[in-house]
């Protein structure tokens, strides 16, 4: 059983936005100790049912789960990635991080590396970010001509598309942190010896974009916001309530799934197994 239950519709484009939506929320949970402390159990027993769900969809094999994460520098997507898919069988996950791109990569149209990370059917995808990135730092570092990413609005809206068709399922995800949580957080990657690996000046200069980055993220929730791949924007101030949002959705989007085992080609049941 759970403490509490999270809405997740709230935070589903188009009802979201981010203006709409207050970083430090921890909806039905209280924002102290106690409420933590549900929250933290919730996201075992969460875990449990994704785990326990996850071997009929494996089994199953008609349907693939997306699960994308974006957000600024410091919004927290390795520590969901580690926390809120903590129990899931690790055969049927592969986790893509995308960095800057290849000279291979950028030889090809932007999408190419993305295709072929997608999961196969049976399989967990978690991207750490994503095509996304190619409507973000690119627009926002002018790293083509605007006609140039405003025409990726279409090919990514067309691209998910073809994936859902194929059978793949979207949990499209924003960690929304506040501006003084993300200072927090970098400095403690200057402050604290085992974070310093994670400490990077470029973060710095990115963060004096802040309000380029809110525009552009703006942007991609109304244009690719969709019936069959909504973003998700989820307050992510605090760990312990985005985790749970987090596994969640995870929980939410394979149990909609009408999975069912596969009939086997054989009369099992004829066999016997011998001493
Ligand atoms: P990190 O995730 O902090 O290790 O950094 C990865 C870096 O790669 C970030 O600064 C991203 O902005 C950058 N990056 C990811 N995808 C792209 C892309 N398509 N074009 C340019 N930069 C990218
Ligand atoms: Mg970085």
């Amino acid at each position: 059983m759970l403490h509490a239950t999270v809405d997740l519709d709230q935070y589903r484009t188009p009802v979201a936005n981010l203006d709409a939506i207050d970083p430090a929320d921890t909806g039905p949970y209280p924002p102290d100790s106690d409420g933590k402390r549900a929250a933290q159990e919730d996201v075992g027993v969460l875990v449990r049912r994704m785990a326990e769900r996850q071997r009929q969809f494996y089994a199953d094999g008609r349907f693939a789960l997306l699960l994308l994460l974006q957000a600024l520098d410091a919004g927290g997507k390795d520590g969901t990635i580690r926390r809120a898919l903590s129990g899931l069988n690790p055969q049927g996950v592969r986790v893509s991080s995308f960095k800057h791109p290849t000279e291979l990569e950028l030889a090809h149209d932007f999408l190419w590396r993305v295709h072929r990370a997608v999961p196969r059917a049976g399989k967990i995808g978690v991207f750490n970010r994503s095509h996304y990135e190619d409507v973000l730092v690119v627009r926002v570092d002018e790293l083509v001509p605007e006609e140039v990413w405003r025409a990726r609005y279409a090919h990514i809206v067309a691209f998910e598309r073809l994936l859902f068709d194929a059978g793949t399922r979207f949990v499209k995800v924003y960690l929304h942190i506040d501006r003084d949580e993300q200072a927090k957080r970098l400095q403690r990657r200057i402050d604290d010896p085992t974070r310093n690996w994670k400490f990077d000046a470029d973060d710095l200069r990115v963060r004096g974009q802040w309000d380029a980055y809110r525009e552009a993220y703006a942007e991609v929730f109304a244009r690719t916001g969709t019936n069959d791949a909504p973003w998700l924007i989820v307050p992510a101030n605090r760990k312990w309530y985005r985790d749970v949002v987090v596994a969640t959705a995870v929980v939410d989007a394979l149990e909609a799934l009408p999975l069912r085992w596969p009939e086997p080609e054989v009369d099992v049941r004829s066999f016997t197994v011998e001493d």
